[in-house]
């Protein structure tokens, strides 16, 4: 049995913690360790078996896929260091720009990389949804609405899976509807998406809700296993799942 060994970036928060949490239960991945800033480093860490460190250096050489859902802005950086280690680089990390984008492109030619502003494994059936309720409703009167609900220290706004649904839709229509987009940051609401198609007195609404993180750790655990055995190149969850 082949055992995949992962680092996480953002160790620390939210997310990494979950994601380190779904290792353990998982039959073939292995944690290695994880990088966050030198501010959330304690001495808890230096004492832990696992390698937890702010330098990059130190952990890649010992993983096989870089798990990251740290913050836009470092994303990129992690990106290029993966490539230079040949490991492969997996991100959940939303927000990102343009500019993210184009180097996570750029060093799928070396590595696999994977990004999901999702990584909910039934968030790519919701997709498909979007973009056959889109398709069908092409030619009609209505208007296409997207309400994203997250807890009150999401950053990003609209969320990356309220972008992703919209992308969805303009598949289905080809761009004859846009999408409009609204978000409510409250709490500690974990994750909810509302997909509005509206005509004169209805409304279809296809909705997505994920009410433990633990869902998105499972799904990104198991995109890194699946990543690690991949070729370079610039996969999606859709991939994964083969939909
Ligand atoms: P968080 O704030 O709880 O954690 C962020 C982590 O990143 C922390 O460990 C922090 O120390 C680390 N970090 C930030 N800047 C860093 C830097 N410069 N160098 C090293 N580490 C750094 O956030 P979270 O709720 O865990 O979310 C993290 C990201 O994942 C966000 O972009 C969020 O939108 C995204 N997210 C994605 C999914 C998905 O399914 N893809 C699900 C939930 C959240």
């Amino acid at each position: 049995m082949t055992i995949t060994v992962v680092g996480i970036i953002g160790y620390t928060g939210r997310m990494g913690q979950a994601i380190a949490r779904s290792i353990e239960s998982h039959p073939t991945a292995a944690l290695c360790g994880g990088v966050t800033r030198k501010q959330t480093l304690s001495e808890q860490h230096e004492n832990s078996p696992l390698i937890v460190t702010d330098n990059p250096e130190e952990l890649f050489p010992h993983c096989d896929v870089i798990v990251d859902f740290s913050h836009p802005t470092v994303t990129p950086m992690f990106a290029r260091i993966a490539a230079q280690h040949g490991k492969a680089f997996l991100s959940g990390t939303t927000g990102l720009e343009e500019e993210g984008y184009a180097v996570l492109k750029e060093v799928a030619e070396k590595i696999p990389v994977l990004h999901a502003a999702n990584t909910s494994l039934s968030l790519a059936v919701t997709r498909r949804l979007v973009r056959q309720a889109a398709a069908l409703l092409k030619d009609l009167d209505y208007d296409i609405s997207i309400l994203d609900k997250h807890h009150r220290w999401k950053k990003d706004a609209p969320s990356g899976t309220a972008l992703t649904l919209g992308q969805s839709a303009l598949e289905g229509n080809e761009g004859t509807h846009e999408p409009t987009y609204a978000s409510i940051r409250s709490g500690a609401i974990v994750g909810e998406h509302d997909v509005l198609f509206s005509g004169a007195g209805e409304t279809i609404n296809i909705q997505h809700t994920v009410t433990d993180r633990k869902v998105f750790a499972r799904g990104a655990v198991q995109a890194a296993v699946w990543l690690a055995a991949q070729k370079p190149g610039f996969y999606a969850m859709d991939d994964v799942l083969g939909v």
